[in-house]
């Protein structure tokens, strides 16, 4: 396994910082908390896809692309993402945007992420909700082909297996890191989707042998797909890299229980893990990821399946560009008593 022998970009900032959470640690009063800052990766305020970027714009700049493609919800943090990536590399963006949750407020349809894909000079078309996005897109990318573009197409999230190797880079760094500082990592977790990222980073602890216990808390699918669409992708992934067979199937673990009504409909307990990253640690989540993510650490400590003493990092992706396209579902401020 040798990741220097894939093109890559080197836009990320790295490595990320790995950080104890003092405050959050002792208000949850059990296992120490840590955080591995992937939401300072860079490129349009960071997070995870900047990882995946690295190498999959890499590859669209090796085959010659002038544009680029992608699809997501409508408060993608990928598509964003990507759009920065094409504004850097002077090629052309075009995002198929799909109505996921139906909200109807002009923050989400227009802020947040929207704002940014705009600014960073991508066109965006918009779905309904259940649109066969991976057709449409490969539609519309054939009708530019045949206009004379060369169009390098990314499925949503990023995520098959030359995406997936940032995040077997990631597992690389991470482990290096605790191993430097003398910190002994217990459990790993973070929000799954696409699944691209747990992916690489099975792939990669799986490689090295760290026997980390990895878990993802879902923000989509039910668990049995997720973990499948997880496991696919790193066999692949592992494939690519030269070692096949490296990553069982029960190391690949996902827990659904904080989704709630679906993809990017926070609950109440996202919210509350929002409110307290800002309000105990001054560090933004998301409330369609990472805020979810966070619902589920948290009441892993609190219900004592993460025990007092073990450290536990939990990987920020990042997604605090959507909190401006979710301000209708988000706390207000608390006005000062009056005298
Ligand atoms: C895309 C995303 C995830 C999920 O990562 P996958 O690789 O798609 O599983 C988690 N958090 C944030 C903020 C994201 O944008």
């Amino acid at each position: 396994m040798h990741l220097s022998r894939y093109p890559r970009l080197r836009f990320a900032h790295l490595p990320t910082p790995l950080e104890r959470l003092d405050r959050l640690t002792e208000a949850l009063g059990g296992p120490e908390i840590w955080i591995k800052r992937d939401d300072c990766t860079g490129m349009s305020s960071g997070g995870n896809k900047t990882r995946k970027l690295e190498f999959l714009m890499a590859e669209a700049v090796e085959q010659g692309a002038d544009m680029v493609m992608t699809q997501g919800a409508t408060q993608s943090n990928h598509a964003r993402q990507t759009a920065a990536f094409a504004a850097r590399l002077g090629m052309d963006c075009h995002i198929l945007l799909e109505d996921r949750t139906k909200y109807q407020d002009d923050n989400y349809n227009l802020n947040g992420n929207v704002l940014l894909d705009h600014l960073h000079g991508a066109s965006t078309e918009k779905f309904p909700g259940g649109h066969d996005m991976p057709g449409e897109m490969e539609k519309t990318a054939e009708k530019m082909r045949s206009a004379g573009r060369n169009v390098y197409v990314i499925p949503g999230g990023g995520s098959n297996a030359t995406g997936a190797l940032g995040y077997v880079n990631c597992a690389l760094e991470l482990v290096a890191q605790a191993n430097d500082t003398g910190l002994v990592i217990d459990h790993l977790v973070h929000a799954t989707g696409s699944s691209g990222t747990q992916a690489g980073l099975i792939t990669g602890l799986s490689a090295i042998n760290a026997n980390i216990p990895l878990l993802g808390f879902g923000t989509r699918a039910p668990q049995e797909k997720q973990e499948t669409m997880v496991y696919d992708l790193a066999c692949k992934t592992a494939e690519k890299l030269g070692c096949p067979g490296v990553v069982s199937r029960d190391v690949v673990r996902a827990d659904t229980s904080y989704v709630g009504e679906g993809y990017g409909l926070p609950r109440e307990d996202t919210i509350e893990a929002v409110r307290m990253f800002a309000e105990l640690e001054g560090i933004l989540l998301d409330p369609v990821y990472s805020g979810k993510g966070a619902a589920g650490l948290i009441d892993y400590c609190r219900t004592g399946k993460f025990k007092a003493g073990e450290r536990v990092v939990f990987l920020h992706t990042g997604g605090s560009a959507a909190l401006f396209g979710y301000d209708s579902v988000l706390p207000r401020s608390r006005e000062l008593a009056a005298e």
